[in-house]
């Protein structure tokens, strides 16, 4: 199917090698068709294991850390590289992940490939020295000097619904920063990294070792890779689960710990606002990729005495969203990645009935589809914030609809939740929405339908969303340490 994975297989990148993984193969599938579309090599734990150590001498018995100009030519190598097959990687992507095809020339694949150019042009013009000049502290005259670099070994974990975005992400900004990485991705989407270890390996510059990718179907590698001693710092983006097992593994070895993780956005309409505008983006919105978004805003908080127009145009957005082939370039909702996500969704579907919720539209499977794991995008109605599918994380097409009682309640709710990702607020009035964007606890928030994803500006979460910041110069810093050189004069 693809040059780049011969017999529809995948291979890991270790020590600059593409090899076999010790526990042979496992099954990527196609979520919209369910057919198995090939193997990629499954790492054990003894892989696992030469990965980091491979990292560790990479980082440790090279230059690559020092030497800025070397780590942009070969991030910039691998943009280019990356170019160039971008046609194989898409297939890839849309097969694998279930991306539809629309959004490949975006943020699913060409986006964070020419984001890659960010990191580059970073390791660059990064000012890696400051000078503090003389001070005398207790009387010794010293020059101090501080400088940044970077933190070691790092390990990347991610999961399948952006491979690429985040895969990228994370290595583009480590690597920039002169780390070296070890990427253990997602189990559904092994072949999206996979592919780039194989462009790595024949088309770049980048040293052994420097990158290594462990596919696996064992969850239990990412944990090894977060308990490691050799790993200076784990670099995880998946759920808010997973993130405090992370958290506490790497705990017993107090790694650098940057984490992003899963997100109940709140989408806020002011009484000022055009409903009927407001409404269909954030109906629009949250079925892109079939809502499996971190940050896509799930709580749609609209005024009170507007509720069941809102309600009706919400119904009306995604009743006219039908979930499609991803192939074609006209489908927006894909497929869920796999039975299971789609099992879950229709868990919370039946929750939200049980606490008395109303299923405006959608609600279960397309009725014209036996293959693949589509669901129809959903509205919930007559609910509050306190129903379970206003509070936790659901990863579909499924927008719940909840009535405020003017700004200061849309802010109450919108902060009523554990997590702090993102969100959105429309109004025409600048002081009310300079009152909500400077209470609403999130990491990212748009205005009016303003986009805040780009290269340079950072994104992540507050409270249970995350620790850190991805991307910009503050994702950048992720990545570096702080030593001061002080020198007596
Ligand atoms: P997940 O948490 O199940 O898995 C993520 C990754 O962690 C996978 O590679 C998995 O193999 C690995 N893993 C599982 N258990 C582990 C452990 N104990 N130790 C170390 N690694 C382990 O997430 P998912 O289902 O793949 O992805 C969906 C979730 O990701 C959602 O909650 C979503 O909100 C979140 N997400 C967050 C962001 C963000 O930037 N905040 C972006 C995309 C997705």
């Amino acid at each position: 199917m693809h040059s780049l994975l011969p017999n529809n297989s995948s291979q890991l990148l270790i020590g600059g090698k593409l090899v076999a993984g010790g526990n042979g193969v496992f099954e990527t599938v196609n979520p919209a068709t369910e057919e198995v579309i090939g193997t990629a090599a499954n790492a054990n734990g003894a892989d696992m294991d030469t990965a980091i150590a491979a990292a560790r001498t990479a980082f440790d018995n090279t230059d690559w850390s020092r030497d800025h100009a070397f780590r942009a030519h070969c991030i910039d190598q691998l943009r280019t590289a990356l170019q160039a097959r971008v046609e194989e990687l898409r297939a890839i992507t849309v097969a694998e992940a279930g991306a539809p095809i629309m959004l490949t020339s975006g943020p699913q694949l060409e986006g964070p490939i020419a984001d890659l150019d960010f990191a580059a042009r970073l390791a660059e013009s990064y000012k890696w020295e400051t000078d503090l000049g003389v001070a005398s502290p207790m009387g010794i005259a010293t020059h101090r000097s501080l400088r940044r670099e970077a933190v070691g070994v790092v390990g990347a974990i991610t999961p399948w619904n952006f491979p690429h975005q985040i895969n990228f992400a994370k290595l583009g900004f480590a690597l920039a920063a002169g780390n070296t990485v070890v990427l253990k991705p997602a189990p559904d989407t092994p072949w999206c990294a996979a592919a780039v270890g194989s462009i790595i390996a024949e088309h770049t510059d980048i040293p052994p070792g420097v990158i290594n990718i462990v596919t696996s179907d064992d969850h239990g590698l990412g944990a090894q890779l977060t308990s490691d001693p050799r790993v200076d710092m784990v670099t995880f983006t998946g759920s808010t689960a997973t993130g405090r097992a992370v958290m506490a593994n790497a705990a017993t070895t107090v790694k650098k710990t940057f984490l992003e993780l899963g997100g109940k956005s709140a989408f806020l309409v002011l009484d000022d606002a055009d409903l009927a505008k407001a409404v269909g983006f954030a109906g629009f919105s949250v079925c892109v990729h079939a809502g499996q978004g971190c940050a896509l805003n799930t709580r749609l908080v609209v005024p009170r005495a507007r509720y069941d127009e809102a309600v009706q145009i919400a119904a009306a957005t995604l009743g006219g969203i039908t979930p499609g082939d991803p192939t074609n370039p006209g489908t927006i909702c894909g497929p869920l990645i796999s039975d299971r996500q789609r099992a879950r969704v229709e868990r919370y579907l039946q929750i939200a009935r049980d606490e008395g919720g109303r299923i405006v539209v959608g609600g279960g499977r397309p009725a014209d589809k036996d293959r693949g794991f589509f669901i129809d995008p959903t509205v919930i109605a007559d609910i509050d914030n306190t129903a379970t599918v206003a509070r936790e994380e659901i990863f579909g097409p499924v927008l719940s609809v909840i009535a405020h009682d003017g700004d200061d309640d849309a802010i109450r709710i919108a902060n009523d939740s554990p997590y702090g990702l993102s969100g959105e607020v429309w109004s025409n009035d600048p002081d009310r929405i300079r009152h909500v964007t400077d209470r609403v606890r999130t990491g990212t928030i748009a205005v009016n339908g303003g986009i805040w994803y780009s290269a340079d500006a950072p994104f992540g979460g507050y409270k249970q969303s995350g620790i850190g910041r991805e991307m910009g110069v503050a994702g950048f810093e992720e990545y570096l340490e702080t030593k001061l050189v002080a020198t007596s004069q």
